[in-house]
């Protein structure tokens, strides 16, 4: 067990798409009549997973995309829209975990953020090995409750199977690590906030916030969204938080604040 709180970042590979599916702004998704020709940026969508070690326990954060997306995603079009075609041997989940010395049975806890296929992709990777599997509430309603295969960027084939643990509201963790509800994106998406000794106070927001463009201020919400007065509120009680506590926020698809940031393998905070 850690004798203190470590936390790594595992960056693994990209997405690309659409820039409208991210951010509704004028001038960067909305054409004006000057540009209306032009065609929609397509960006780097990068997919992180962290890592926290703590003396009461080692947990990951998310598990991004699966190495079979194409085929997985094909019932739902998805695979189109966001391809995972970004990413190099090394950057998928299962050899970031290698590359720390780690296998899937070595985690006690993997924590989603929400169940998005690109977040919730390797959640099989866990099953039966000793990993805990926790999730919101209401996202585990939402995710078992709807008919058919997938809904949006939900796919059952993520997740069926697997018995998820709850936390309601917010909620500390493990020691130092907060669980924030911040719904919007989907009625159950979490962040969390994690207190370092050196580092301060860092803030991972998942898909409650997308990159720095969407945090602004003013806040710029994205196409996938569904709550949006909730999304509104969830930006702000995280602005808040992180503005008392001196925070690093570190948002769930930012592709020039990844490259920013101490990255695993070699990379991380404490
Ligand atoms: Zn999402």
């Amino acid at each position: 067990m850690a004798a203190e709180t470590t936390v790594r970042i595992l960056p693994c590979g990209a997405m690309t798409t659409d820039i409208t599916w991210l951010l509704l702004a004028p001038g960067r998704a909305m054409r004006t009549r000057q540009t209306k020709d032009q065609p929609a940026e397509w960006i780097d969508c990068p997919t992180h997973c962290v890592l926290v070690d703590t003396p009461d326990g080692r947990m990951l954060w998310d598990t991004s995309c699966p190495r079979d997306w194409e085929q997985r995603w094909a019932p739902t079009g998805l695979q189109d829209f966001f391809p995972y075609d970004h990413v190099s041997e090394e950057e998928y989940l299962d050899s970031r975990l290698r590359q720390l010395d780690l296998s899937p049975g070595d985690l006690d806890y993997v924590v989603f953020s929400h169940l998005h296929f690109d977040h919730a992709g390797n959640a099989q990777l866990f099953k039966d090995t000793k990993a805990r599997l926790v999730c919101s509430d209401k996202e585990k309603e939402f995710a078992f409750g709807f008919d058919g295969p997938f809904t949006g960027a939900h796919l059952k084939a993520d997740y069926e199977g697997l018995d998820f643990e709850t936390v309601s509201g917010d909620a500390e963790f493990l020691p130092g690590v907060t669980l924030l509800e911040a719904p919007g994106h989907t009625p159950g998406t979490m962040s969390m906030q994690v207190e370092l000794a050196d580092s301060g106070t860092m803030i991972f927001t998942s898909d409650a916030i997308y990159m720095g463009d969407s945090y602004g201020p003013p806040a710029t919400p994205a196409a996938i969204v569904n709550d949006l007065g909730a999304w509104y509120s969830s930006v702000e009680k995280i602005r808040g938080i992180a503005e008392k506590t001196d925070a690093t926020v570190v948002f769930g698809h930012d592709a020039a604040q990844l490259r920013s940031m101490r990255l695993a393998p070699q990379g991380y905070y404490t």
